[in-house]
């Protein structure tokens, strides 16, 4: 995950288009296999399954020390209805592009940190980020979550009713970029949100972060994930 500052346009361009995890996105190792193991949401995970997303253990380079900073940290700073939403999840078909629980306590952090109260989500899913998000904004924030499929999103509704916080939320059953570009048609949007979560189409990243610049507001932050 990437967090950037809305101010520093050039240098979150080069983030984006440089990484090399954002190239081998765009150029997928052949033969990709997942299973819930592979997420490492399971104590026992243990399988190794070569040209799978999930070689790559992010910055700590090593699955046990991964497995240990969920056990001994991760989970029991976990809610119970995020834990639901992660469980549901593993029954839907693509459940491996779930947020994981680990990069969720790192936005949580930050929009606590921020005070972020009107925020744009691109990218739903199950709603795993959505209600990590609505869980932590004050209770007049808002999200606006844009995803063309209603039908993940609608699997975590249930939890998303039972934390009482729907009321936060404007979910949009559409593609990004239409969105976002009817909201700068009007003047007003402009500078209006205090954070953006992105973790849609990665291919998209750049044009999104052309809108979002304008949408956010100077000193708010835009996060995407899946780019280191
Ligand atoms: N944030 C989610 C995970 C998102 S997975 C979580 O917390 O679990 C990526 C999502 O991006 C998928 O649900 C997919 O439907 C959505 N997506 C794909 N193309 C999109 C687009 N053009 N605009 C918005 N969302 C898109
Ligand atoms: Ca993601």
């Amino acid at each position: 995950m990437v967090c950037v500052g809305a101010p520093n346009f050039t240098a979150a361009l080069l983030v984006v288009y440089k990484r090399p995890s954002l190239r081998c996105i765009l150029q997928p190792k052949k033969h990709l296999a997942f299973s819930p193991r592979m997420m490492n949401l399971q104590s026992n995970a243990s399988d190794e399954v070569e040209g799978s997303p999930w070689d790559h253990k992010g910055l700590l380079q090593s699955k046990e020390l991964y497995q240990y900073v969920l056990e001994t940290s991760v989970y029991p700073r976990e809610p119970a209805l995020l834990k639901e939403i992660r469980a549901i999840t593993e029954n839907h078909p693509n459940f491996y592009m779930g947020a994981t629980p680990d990069s969720g306590q790192l936005i949580a952090m930050l929009l606590n940190l921020m005070n972020a109260k009107n925020t744009i989500e691109l990218g739903v899913f199950t709603g795993y980020s959505l209600l990590l998000t609505a869980l932590q904004i004050p209770d007049d924030g808002k999200i606006l979550a844009i995803d063309p499929d209603r039908q993940s999103y609608e699997m975590g509704l249930p939890v998303i009713q039972k934390a009482g916080v729907e009321h936060k939320i404007d979910f949009k059953s559409s593609p990004a970029l239409p969105v976002l570009d009817k909201l700068l048609e009007d003047k007003k949007n402009k500078g209006s949100f205090d954070f953006a979560f992105v973790d849609a189409d990665k291919t998209s990243y750049g044009i999104y972060h052309e809108r979002l610049m304008q949408l956010v507001k100077v000193g708010g932050l835009i996060v995407y994930d899946n780019t280191l």
